[in-house]
């Protein structure tokens, strides 16, 4: 049995590459940015005016004085959307509206709070200085340059950036496609008529299709699957051709009569990476590898397939979104000595208590079984208790909080 540490770097180790997809802008939204984007486009694309007012030559005001205005013909209007099309002369001033593009020929806006329009004649009673008012095309950033980093999860500020540069094929990750395969002749799974009094209920299906959505991947399919051998490697091809990124099977892993998937797996072509680890829950989980599906083969124990998920999948599906995955975690005070006797890594699911301005405690839900889905549903966390780890009341652990 290997640690584990020692598993987890085998599965560091055979992560495939994320995958890359281009959405339009309307599937962007909180997706990952999977390359550094560049503009197409400088920003403004065009010069145009900051304010209402009139577009002049600033050649044109060297008369103007408090009590001296300037007047110019008015030869026309620049509107937002419907620009002025010829050249602006000498003696010549265009109405402007705000965003309007600058004629040709001009190079100042006068505000129209300063301005005085009667008959065709405006006259310019202010002007601060040259080119006042004008925004000019490329002043934010020129055609070429970053605008986003890879990496970034898209949200309306950066939707709106992409946007306003014409960019409607965003390169993000793909969201990983994970297929269930859920094992268990006893299984009585949501939506059956009657369960009979030796069956169990399926709780892995619907957990895990729940924890894939919360890790940001897709469910391709969830298939039911009995203890047979024959049926277990014809539903594997089944699933194989899903070209999912992951293949996450629940049950029979262990070493019972009917636990096939190991076996079914090899006769299509899985290369077992590990089996059975030094941790509890847990232990059988089984990880192969066939070109870049990976196939987890959890334990059929609710709590023990959860666990195995949170601390192996977890990480798994979010390398295969471009991050790496960071557990959140805080340090906490034991409220009861926590002792480990045994050989494996004891994942001890733990129930915390904040109080303001003290550091927080933690201590080990009573009933710790791996059928016992009581044992995560009231637990805030769990601690990852290592062999002769010997915790006194008081003594600070690091606690992983779900
Ligand atoms: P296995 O790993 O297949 O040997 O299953 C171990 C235990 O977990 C058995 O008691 C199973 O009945 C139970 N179990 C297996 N799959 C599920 C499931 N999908 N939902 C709830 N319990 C399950
Ligand atoms: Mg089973």
């Amino acid at each position: 049995m290997i640690s584990v540490s020692e598993a987890l770097e085998i599965l560091k180790n055979n992560l495939p590459e994320p995958r890359i997809v281009r959405v339009s802008i309307n599937e962007a939204f909180s997706r990952r940015l999977a390359e550094d984007i560049h503009s197409p486009e400088p920003s403004p694309r065009y010069t145009s005016s900051a304010m209402d007012g009139y577009a002049v030559r600033w050649a044109d005001l060297h008369e103007l004085r408090d009590d001296t205005p300037v007047s110019l013909n008015v030869v026309g209007e620049s509107q937002a959307g419907v620009p002025y099309a010829v050249r602006l002369e000498a003696g010549e001033a265009v109405r402007i509206s705000t965003g309007a593009m600058i004629p040709e020929g001009s190079d100042t806006v006068i505000r129209v709070e300063d301005t005085e329009e009667e008959g065709g004649i405006v006259l310019i009673r202010k002007c601060k200085k040259e080119g006042q008012d004008v925004r000019h095309a490329g002043e934010e950033f020129g055609q070429g340059a970053k605008i986003l980093d890879k990496g970034l999860v898209l949200k309306a500020r950066q939707i709106a950036l992409l946007s306003a540069i014409g960019c409607n094929s965003i390169p993000v990750y793909d969201k990983p496609r994970v297929s269930l395969f859920i094992t268990g002749t006893e299984l009585a799974h949501h939506g059956d008529e009657e369960i009979k009094p030796f069956q169990v209920r399926d709780s892995n299906d619907p957990m895990l299709q729940s924890a894939i959505k919360e890790a940001g991947g897709v469910v391709a399919e969830s298939l039911h699957v009995e203890d047979d051998l024959e049926v277990t490697v014809r539903q594997l091809r089944m699933a194989l051709e899903k070209q999912s990124d992951i293949i996450l099977c629940s049950g029979g892993v262990s070493v019972g009569r009917h636990d096939h998937v190991k076996e079914a797996a090899e006769m299509v072509g899985f290369d077992e990476l590990f089996w059975k680890i030094r941790q509890k829950p847990g232990k059988p989980l089984y990880v192969a590898r066939r070109n870049r599906t990976l196939l987890f083969g959890l334990p059929g124990n609710p709590v023990s397939a959860f666990m195995c998920f949170q601390n192996f999948v977890m990480p798994s599906l979010a390398s295969l979104q471009g991050v790496q995955y960071l557990k959140k975690t805080i340090t906490a005070e034991a409220e009861v000595p926590v002792v480990n006797m045994g050989k494996r890594t004891d994942f001890i699911r733990v129930d915390i208590t904040n109080e303001p301005n003290s550091v927080p405690t933690f201590r080990p839900i009573a009933r710790q079984g791996s059928h016992m889905l009581t044992s995560i549903v009231e637990a805030d966390g769990y601690i990852a208790v290592e062999p002769g780890c010997d915790l006194k009341p008081g003594d600070l652990a690091e606690v992983f909080v779900f």
